[in-house]
């Protein structure tokens, strides 16, 4: 696989970062991961903005403009002719900032910069989107800026663990007895034809396939109602389902060990993921 890391494209095992990075040893790094389907990237812009949104908030200098971030993106996809399906993954951090110091480095420190691919073919006919998949919850001990995209995933991955465990897909995270969001995506769930869904916050991340999914939702015609809902009428609800950039809308039949309904996917997720399908593909870049 041909990487990229500060300005060269280069064999993975070429690429090396130091150990005084910033990004390694304080978590001091931001990152995006924008879905490659068929060598194509989807709701490319929204991630771009995203990135510079967190860049921004940590104060962090945006090493690359809109159109370097597309040519990087693009080169990538053509240096590496077997990957076809999946993601490009982005990492910026703070940079090699020389002994460890938690202030944070002089301006001239240049941010450490990677992106690489991450291949998985038939992305889009994951059997996990026909029957749909379990989850159980946890509290959500994040810090409280989760809308900014940070490498700071431990948390996250003890929570995947946790699901693993107990032989479920993912766990959602509770605060103060409502449900923010999932591990590594953002939750719904239907009732009475309303698809219901938390509103943007610090509490969550801001995710690009819910700003997309919403605005086609809403095109069509269908009833949005921004507001926290509880694990239990998750359980009590008629469907559940998640979005991420690279799950697209995937239904939940499972919460916590009780069923979702009947335990299948139902119309309105289905139908949200064929409508996602079909508008990003068409504006796929
Ligand atoms: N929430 C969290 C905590 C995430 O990590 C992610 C994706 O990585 C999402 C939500 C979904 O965001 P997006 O649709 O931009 O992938």
């Amino acid at each position: 696989r041909i990487v990229y890391l500060n300005g060269e494209y280069i064999p993975e095992e070429e690429a090396k970062v130091s150990i005084f990075d910033r990004g390694f040893v304080m978590g001091d790094a931001v990152y995006e991961v924008t879905a490659v389907i068929g060598g194509k990237l989807w709701d490319f812009e929204g991630h771009v903005k995203r990135l510079a949104r967190s860049l921004n908030e940590l104060e962090m200098q945006n090493p690359l403009s809109r159109e370097e971030l597309l040519e990087i993106h693009r080169e990538l996809i053509a240096r590496n002719p077997e990957f076809i399906d999946g993601g490009i993954y982005l990492q910026i951090s703070r940079g090699n900032a020389g002994d460890r110091d938690f202030a944070f480095p002089p301006a001239d420190v240049k941010p450490t910069v990677v992106l690489y691919t991450q291949a998985k073919n038939g992305l889009l006919d994951d059997p996990k989107a026909k029957k749909g998949i379990k989850v159980i919850s946890v509290p959500d001990l994040r810090w409280h800026r989760r809308d900014i995209k940070t490498v700071q995933l431990l948390y996250p991955s003890l929570a995947k663990m946790a699901a693993k465990k107990a032989h479920v897909d993912d766990a959602w995270f509770v605060e103060d007895g409502f449900v923010t969001e999932g591990s590594s995506n953002n939750v719904y769930i239907v009732k009475n034809g309303k698809i219901i869904t938390r509103p943007l916050s610090n509490d969550i991340l801001h995710g690009i396939t819910r700003a997309a999914l919403l605005r086609y939702a809403s095109e069509a015609q269908m009833t949005i109602e921004e507001r926290p809902f509880t694990i239990e009428e998750a359980q009590a609800a008629d469907e559940a389902f998640f979005t991420s950039a690279s799950a697209f809308v995937t239904p939940v039949v499972e919460v916590d060990g009780k069923p979702v309904a009947s335990g299948k996917p139902g119309p309105v997720a289905v139908r949200l993921r064929e409508i996602y399908l079909e508008e990003s593909a068409k504006s796929a870049i």
